[in-house]
């Protein structure tokens, strides 16, 4: 997990054409970000923060990434997706999916 050297503010995570770059959102600090740094972020920061991050902003969620999936609700074959590791480290992380048609938020366990 990597902090702002200017404020010390956890940085976050973009996703962009060009590739993943981390930003403070205090200072607006920005670095390049390495892929495989992304996953760990993601799985670490699989709290309620990170759902509210990725659910409220529509900026956020431009970032995330997107894949087939059949959205149950309006039929739509696309959504964006991300990971939630609830609770203990047991558990198998849920996969969330949100319909770039509706807006519709459901979940797979995997
Ligand atoms: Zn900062
Ligand atoms: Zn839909």
């Amino acid at each position: 997990m990597d902090f702002c050297p200017k404020c010390g503010t956890r940085l976050l995570v973009k996703r962009g054409e060009r590739g993943i770059t981390l930003f403070c959102p205090r200072c607006k600090f920005v670095k390049p970000g390495k892929e495989s740094s992304v996953l760990s972020v993601v799985e670490k920061e699989a709290t309620g923060e990170s759902i509210t991050i990725l659910n409220t902003s529509s900026e956020s969620l431009q970032t995330l990434p997107s894949t087939e999936a059949d959205c149950p609700k309006c039929g739509y074959k696309e959504a964006f997706w991300w990971i939630v590791q609830t609770r203990g480290a047991d558990e198998s992380p849920t996969q969330f999916f949100r319909c770039k048609r509706c807006n519709y938020v459901w979940r797979e366990y995997s």
